[in-house]
């Protein structure tokens, strides 16, 4: 997975803290052959890379995150934004009745939709009416109407027995019977073809022109995958659309028609199917869409929690302390803050490259599994301010004080205070090698 191949390129960039070129097109390959694997169409990605490479190239150089999750970090928030920002709400209009039209290809799932939709608006107190303007084929109308008896609504549906009826005139009917029966939403639903042809095209088109909807939804199947951006394009051309509906998310399908979609047509995704139950609908929720298209959800919360748990301020007084005096300015308190940082983060065999300011930190403090650092912090605490602030200081009968204190041995006691100093000599050499180039620090 994603995953698997980031944390391999994790590895290399451990450490480093400044977003180069080769750090950038490094992990900007393995987003594009995740996107493609995702079914996200070729000129999308090409698009997509290109915008997230220029950004990355200006960003700022986090202290909190390794360059590859920067980057990571990046494409997520610009995944998000394409997905339409914050979740898009129905606009409904000021005079009810609100028209809803559903349009897509036969199949997409506009006919489900319709009756979850209406169970949907149902439950937010609104009362719809469906509309059953599909009568191209001999059974729409009546698996509307099967779907509006589950969801517990009105369907409105021409009379039976008079051969083909027209669909814009069933369309407009609808809406002077919603305003006269005080229906407040009503749920056009219509035709299809297997693929996009001109007459279809002409239908929804004269069918928008009689309800003049409020909100116009483009259907589209997930598991459409590349054709989702010629059948998106020829929807928005034909009939245009305020958003988009995805449907079939149950499947395995990644989501990258999502993308696509939106990507190309710049409109939204509004609500998200997922099974062929009423219930199975929400509205759309983009962070959840743009985790599921990079397969990259454990590693973005890891993001979350390295930002969270880093406190830039406190790295940059770290560093000045490491760079100073051959690092005496570093105290056990500071080793407990760092340790205790990198602990809230959950398990250390797991963060790699989580601070990349404290590398060497995190070698030495890897060494420990998570039941000895129990101990260290015990023993920690059982030092004195002042051996915390000068661990030279502890000699053989405070190493005993200590030892008894925490309830360890003398020797593990011994041991944490020797493998103090390496670490703080490694850091401070480390620290001083990379302020040394600055004008006015210590390593001058
Ligand atoms: P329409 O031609 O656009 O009206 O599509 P329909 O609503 O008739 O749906 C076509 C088929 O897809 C039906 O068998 C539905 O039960 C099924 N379907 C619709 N939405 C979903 C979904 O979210 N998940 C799954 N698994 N099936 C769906
Ligand atoms: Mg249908």
């Amino acid at each position: 997975t994603l995953s698997d191949r980031l944390t391999a390129t994790f590895k290399t960039l451990r450490g480093k803290g400044r977003l180069s070129e080769a750090d950038i097109d490094a992990t900007a390959r393995e987003i594009r052959i995740a996107l493609l694997e995702a079914d996200v169409a070729l000129p999308v990605v090409k698009e997509f890379i290109a915008a997230v490479k220029e950004r990355a190239r200006g960003a700022e150089v986090s202290q909190a995150l390794n360059p590859a999750q920067q980057v990571i970090k990046i494409v997520n928030e610009e995944l998000v934004q394409i997905l339409g920002g914050e979740t898009r709400r129905i606009r409904f209009a000021k005079q009810p009745p609100s028209v809803i039209m559903l349009a897509g290809l036969q199949g997409a799932g506009k006919t489900t939709l319709a009756g979850k939709l209406a169970l949907w608006l149902r439950e937010q107190g609104k009362q719809p009416l469906l509309v059953a303007a599909d009568l191209q084929r001999p059974n729409a109308v009546n698996q509307l109407q099967v779907v509006g008896e589950r969801a517990g609504v009105a369907v409105f549906a021409p009379e039976p027995g008079n051969g083909v009826g027209d669909p814009i005139a069933v369309a407009r009917d609808s809406i002077d019977h919603a305003r006269s029966k005080l229906y407040d939403v009503v749920v056009v639903d219509t035709a299809g073809r297997l693929g996009v042809d001109a007459e279809m095209m002409q239908q929804a088109a004269d069918i928008r022109d009689a309800v003049k909807p409020d909100e116009t939804l483009f259907v589209v199947d997930a598991m459409i995958g590349q054709d989702a951006v010629t059948t998106a394009n020829a929807f928005l051309e034909g009939v245009g659309f305020d958003g988009v509906v995805l449907t079939k998310l149950d499947g395995d399908a990644r989501g990258g028609a999502a993308l696509s979609v939106a990507s190309v047509t710049g409109r939204p995704v509004m609500f998200a199917s997922a099974g062929e139950k009423l219930t199975d609908f929400d509205v759309f929720h983009p962070e959840r869409m743009a985790s599921r298209i990079l397969d990259l959800g454990d590693m973005l919360t890891l993001i979350e929690q390295a930002e969270k748990a880093f406190d830039a301020d406190e790295a940059e007084k770290i560093a000045r302390k490491l760079s100073d005096k051959g690092g005496k300015g570093f105290t056990f308190d500071d080793f407990l803050d760092q340790m205790q940082a990198v602990k809230k983060m959950g398990s250390l065999k797991s963060l790699i490259g989580m601070l990349p300011g404290a590398g060497q930190m995190r070698e030495a403090l890897d060494s420990f599994d998570d039941k000895e650092l129990d101990r260290v912090q015990a023993i920690i605490y059982s030092m004195t301010p002042v051996e915390r602030e000068n661990p030279k200081i502890i000699n053989g009968s405070r190493r005993a004080r200590i030892a008894k204190g925490s309830g360890t041995q003398v020797s593990e006691v011994s041991q944490l205070v020797e493998r103090f100093f390496m670490a703080r000599d490694m850091m401070s050499q480390a620290a001083q090698g990379k302020m040394g180039g600055l004008p006015g620090m210590g390593g001058m």
